[in-house]
């Protein structure tokens, strides 16, 4: 688990002004990373569930009653197979809303078409309740993300970015020493190394990456040493 605290001075008492906490779970075959974010109101969200068999549920379920978190929506970043393999049970388990990018509808759709022959019978498709505009905010508790849009993986990918605790949550737009695949229907790579420069790139080097796959990196460590957009 990662808490991002930042700590504010006022003349005679410091306290936290802020506290944004994230686990990381990461799911089935295609190794996906589900999020669950959340801040010190106890209020949060669950971020691209990957969660498809019922030890995987019951694993993302127990820490968020261990933690007594009130998830008041489930959230993708995109809507590839990987990540969304879980909406249908978050859902249903916190009767809250599924938020998806705007631009993702049609890539949403398509899921229930290949899901059988990736090897998920039991997936369901989700009714969408909102649909998440860029630039725009996603709130829960006091936290406020910024929307980023990074198209390139996937037509309406979108980021969020929290700027007082310096993290991104990114998706499958930037990863450890590499990028997002480009060779899915919508995707296109100049577009994505450009969302990488001119949007992902644009915030401050010592933003923490959580991305869709793999560990997480920092904005400055990608610019210096990544192999696909690296800065030199
Ligand atoms: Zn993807």
């Amino acid at each position: 688990m990662w808490i991002f605290a930042n700590y504010y001075t006022n003349l005679h008492q410091s306290f936290i002004r802020y506290m944004l906490k994230s686990e990381s779970f990461v799911f089935g075959s295609f190794q996906e990373n589900t999020y669950v974010i959340y801040d010190e109101t106890g209020e949060g969200i669950v971020l691209d569930p990957g969660c498809y068999e019922l030890p995987e549920q019951h694993a993302l379920s127990q820490f968020i009653s261990d933690n007594k978190i009130k998830i008041t929506q489930v959230v993708n970043t995109h809507c590839h197979i990987d990540h969304v393999l879980g909406n249908q049970y978050v859902k249903d388990k916190y009767q809250v809303p599924l938020a998806i990018p705007e631009g993702e509808m049609e890539v949403l759709a398509s899921v229930k078409v290949y899901a059988p022959n990736y090897g998920f019978p039991k997936y369901q498709e989700t009714d969408v309740d909102i649909f998440i505009k860029s630039p725009g905010t996603l709130k829960f508790g006091n936290t406020v993300l910024k929307v980023l849009l990074m198209p390139g993986h996937s037509p309406g990918h979108l980021a969020f970015y929290h700027d007082d605790s310096k993290v991104c949550f990114g998706g499958d737009v930037l990863f450890q020493n590499s990028i997002g695949r480009t060779d899915l229907p919508g995707g296109d790579y100049q577009t994505l190394i450009r969302s990488i420069h001119e949007k992902m790139f644009s915030l401050p080097d010592e933003v923490i990456v959580y991305s869709g796959h793999g560990p997480s990196t920092t904005v400055g460590q990608e610019k210096r040493t990544n192999p696909f957009c690296a800065i030199v």
